[in-house]
């Protein structure tokens, strides 16, 4: 049986929210229907916090109400709280991350409460959102290391795994929000958590900012995950993480994969496409290096 890899694209959110500038909302709405267009079935859309904290998802209500709907879609919104889950249901959201951090010192400059709140509402959360039958999953974020505590043991990461698994989610993801993770640590994280929760499903979040998001993704199928979240281009970052850098690039991952026989359900061209678009609309280069390097092999090129 051929295996297949679910990629959840997080350039709507994680990716704009960290840009300079603020996209407009026809724009947003432009790059998430392309990504549809591209095959891509589990969008993080966008994300309901104070407009004043992120300024550049001020406009997660309308971009909810403009982008093409299609019932096969999961348009995922992220809430840090009760409030931006009751925002996201008004949306219409059909799934809802929500993000609790290992590290206490973090959740509180990200959140403005320590975890053991976070963990509180999100609990809250995912009987509220299945309820409503919006589907709940959570996000255990700085699971590789934090940028105000550093190293995060293990065992703490495990104990929170275990608190949200109360909860019910649809799936936990381990997240290496500042991008410190190799594999290794990867390759033990996932065994640990499987150990822990047994059953559950494991999403990861990589970012590259160390130049390892690849070769971790890659460790995270090894260890047999098979949903990852992907930036296309590699956009992203965290205004609230010093240094923190894009998200794996989503067609870079979607070439990898391709190459080892893995599915997506991703048209790598139209991915690689939507890529150029954001470079136009940023007015800049994606980190990405599909699109400067091209795939392979072209069309010319395959044997006749
Ligand atoms: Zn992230």
């Amino acid at each position: 049986m051929q295996r297949s890899v679910e990629i959840v694209e997080v350039g709507p959110r994680d990716g704009l929210q960290s840009e300079p500038g603020v996209m407009p909302t026809a724009g947003k709405v432009e790059f998430i229907n392309r990504l549809i267009a591209a095959g891509l079935r589990r969008i993080e859309v966008t994300s309901f916090v104070h407009p004043k904290k992120v300024p550049q998802m001020a406009d997660a209500e309308e971009v909810l109400a403009q982008v093409e709907r299609r019932p096969d879609v999961f348009y995922v919104g992220l809430v840090l709280n009760r409030r931006g889950f009751d925002r996201a249901q008004a949306a219409g959201c059909n799934e809802i991350g929500m993000a609790v951090v290992a590290s206490d010192t973090f959740n509180r400059r990200n959140q403005g409460v320590g975890t053991d709140d976070s963990i509180a509402a999100w609990l809250e959360i995912a009987s509220a959102a299945r309820a409503a039958n919006i589907r709940p999953q959570v996000t255990v974020s700085a699971a590789f290391g934090c940028p105000f505590e550093g190293e995060i043991p293990v065992e703490r990461v495990i104990e929170v795994v275990k608190r949200v698994a109360e909860g019910q989610p649809h799936e936990i993801a381990l997240a290496d929000t500042i991008g410190v993770g190799v594999p290794a640590q990867v390759t033990e994280l996932i065994g640990r958590v499987r150990e822990a929760v047994p059953g559950m499903r494991i999403r990861c979040h990589f970012h590259n900012t160390r130049n390892t998001g690849i070769a971790n993704a890659y460790a995270a199928i090894a260890a047999g995950v098979d949903a990852l979240d992907a930036s296309t281009g590699g956009i992203g970052g965290c205004p609230f993480a010093p240094a923190a850098t894009g998200n794996i690039p989503t067609e870079d991952l979607v070439y990898m994969l391709q190459r080892m026989r893995i599915s997506t359900g991703v048209d790598l061209d139209a991915l690689i496409a939507t890529g150029e678009w954001l470079q136009g609309v940023l007015g800049r280069p994606v980190p990405g290096m599909l699109i400067k390097a091209g795939t392979f092999p072209r069309p010319a090129q395959q044997a006749a």
